[in-house]
């Protein structure tokens, strides 16, 4: 099974450490082990990584130390390894910006488990904070920023989820009941001839005075984002 995700192992306990890079080799990760907090902290702050798997008790820095300093600079993914009943070190590392933890001894199937779902969720939140173009019209939704041609255009937030929506569907034309399914939602029980409005204040605020118009009608069909070529 291939993999491409790569983790961080800050394990001083060698045995266990080799074990649980082994499991992990064997589901397709790639793994770099650390013994102590000190070292561990450097590789996570060199990047490269996608999550990293962090005991609490370690030699030269403790995990807690470890995390409070690698949330300075960076947002890597943790999964803390607290010993049995250790509620303080649960609640300390989830508040200090742990991802999850899993208490020691666990199953292998268990810490698989919860990899997945943070490295799930990881992908996710890149996947929606990524920045969306259409020629020189570009739509960063983590900033909840729009440009054309370098210039910032100010959108009301339904005008911003429609446009976004339309990008993310780009070349695709999407029926007015498609849009109102997915800008205003399910439950929205007015008529279908908001999205026409809608549309006429976004194709004003993007294309307008643009040559090259983005925003289509298809006739009869819906709306569809794309560069005419
Ligand atoms: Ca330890």
């Amino acid at each position: 099974m291939e993999n491409l995700s790569k983790i961080l192992l800050v394990e001083d306990e060698e045995k266990l450490a080799r074990f649980v890079e082994l499991e992990l080799m064997h589901e397709g990760y790639r793994v770099e082990k650390a013994f102590d907090g000190r070292v561990g902290l450097e590789m996570a702050e060199g990047g490269g990584y996608d999550l990293m798997l962090l005991d609490i008790m370690l030699p030269s820095l403790n995990g807690m130390e470890v995390l409070r300093r690698l949330r300075k600079t960076s947002a890597l993914p943790v999964i803390m390894l607290t010993a049995r009943d250790a509620v303080m070190d649960k609640v300390t590392g989830l508040d200090m910006g742990a991802d999850d933890y899993v208490t020691k001894p666990f199953s292998i199937e268990e810490l698989l488990a919860r990899i997945r779902v943070v490295l799930r969720k990881q992908s996710a939140l890149k996947k929606e904070s990524a920045v969306l173009t259409c020629a020189d019209l570009s739509v960063d939704p983590s900033r909840h920023q729009v440009t054309r041609g370098g210039r910032e255009i100010e959108l009301t937030g339904r005008e911003f989820s429609l446009l976004k929506t339309l990008l993310e569907n780009k070349t695709l034309v999407l029926t007015r009941e498609q849009l109102l399914e997915k800008v205003w939602g399910y439950d929205y029980l007015g008529e279908t001839n908001v999205v026409d409005v809608y549309i006429r204040y976004l194709r004003g605020k993007i294309d307008d005075p643009f040559e090259n118009k983005l925003l289509h009608t298809v006739r009869g069909v819906g709306y569809v984002l794309r560069e005419e070529t």
